[in-house]
């Protein structure tokens, strides 16, 4: 149930609304707008709740039930848009950000030239895994720890941010030491104890979306981080399973107008999981810049040849330099820039 103060509405009018929440037994979220503050009340039995209970209390707008399975993600919580914070950056801008780097952390030399390459093509935060979520235990699995010190090396010796995936709870307060994002994988999407464990973190955190997930279970998902008090949550379509098996995965272009409609959340596309295939990564991602993505991350390794891991869908640093002025001009298109 959302509560909508009135403008100007003071702070010991929201609190009666918070403080009749909490003696209902219900958790509440404020959005402190800069016109009005939206209460949420949040619990499983807010439906069986009258309107009335709240809309009798002073400095109460209105009061309306969120139709839909999120509530905090969702733009009846928050209509204006987010902006994730990364070290000077920001998602959700007019900017649209590029996030490239290699599939995963091989050694100090791999990681340290794709970091020259993609900054030199204009990327503004470096990707690479040191925790891989590998489908076979017998392939590569990352440089664990010594993955996160090459990645804070290139970070400090290249200048630019850094994204890393999280994949257990056990490890997120080590990642967390090391990364600008946490990046939550498509396979834990709904690793609830995760969410809740990089929502306490309160750093910014990038939610794939599961590989046989709708939106809607994707943005109730970013609800598990949200509720957990972090405001600095991304979301990234990086493609689905289908029939269709000419691609990797099928990216979904629809979920971004249909993310950006229902949630104020930002969105980034990752075309190389989708594609599978480097040939087919430009198109992908033009058309997600084309369709409204707020970021891109895309998998760049200085010889795809003898990557340890998605070679055939990592972009060369020139075939990714080529890219990089394709989607200036169609970001412009779209009255964006990069
Ligand atoms: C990745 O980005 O390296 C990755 C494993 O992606 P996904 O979780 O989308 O498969
Ligand atoms: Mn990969």
């Amino acid at each position: 149930m959302i509560v909508e103060m009135r403008k100007g509405a003071a702070p010991d009018e929201v609190d009666g609304v918070v403080q009749r929440a909490k003696s209902l037994g219900f958790n509440v979220q404020l959005n402190l707008g800069s016109e009005k503050t939206v209460v949420a009340i949040l619990g499983s039995n807010t439906g069986q709740l009258s309107t009335d209970i709240f809309a009798v209390l002073p400095g109460v707008e209105t009061v309306a039930r969120i139709m839909k399975p999120y509530k905090l993600a969702s733009r009846e919580f928050k209509a204006q848009d987010t902006r994730v914070q990364v070290q000077g950056l920001e998602i959700g801008g007019n900017r649209v950000l590029v996030m490239a780097g290699p599939c995963a952390v091989e050694s100090k030399e791999q990681l340290m030239e794709a970091a020259w390459a993609v900054k030199e093509a204009g990327a503004s935060i470096l990707r690479g895994g040191a925790f891989k979520p590998r489908t076979s235990p017998f392939s590569f699995q990352g440089l664990g720890r010594e993955g996160l010190e090459l990645l804070a090396q290139a970070r400090e010796e290249v200048g630019l941010p850094i994204i890393t995936e999280v994949m257990d709870t056990q490890e997120v307060s080590l990642v967390a030491e090391y990364a600008d994002i946490l990046q939550i994988g498509a396979r834990n999407m709904q690793n609830f104890s995760l969410l809740n464990a990089v929502g306490k973190t309160r750093r910014p955190a990038m939610l794939k979306r599961g590989l046989s997930s709708t939106v809607t279970e994707w943005l109730t998902a970013a609800d598990y981080l949200l509720s957990q008090g972090n405001n600095q949550v991304f979301l990234c379509e990086r493609g689905i399973r289908t029939f269709e098996d000419t691609v990797r995965f099928s990216f979904d272009v629809g979920s971004i107008p249909v993310v950006r409609r229902n949630s104020h959340l930002p969105i980034a596309a990752d075309p190389s999981h989708a594609a599978g295939h480097y040939a087919l990564v430009p198109a992908i991602a033009k058309a997600a810049v084309a369709a409204g993505a707020d970021a891109l991350i895309i998998e760049v390794h200085p010889n795809p040849k003898v990557a340890l891991s998605d070679g055939l869908q990592s972009l060369t640093p020139s075939d990714f330099t080529r890219l990089m002025k394709d989607l200036r001009a169609v970001a412009e298109s779209v009255g964006r820039h990069i």
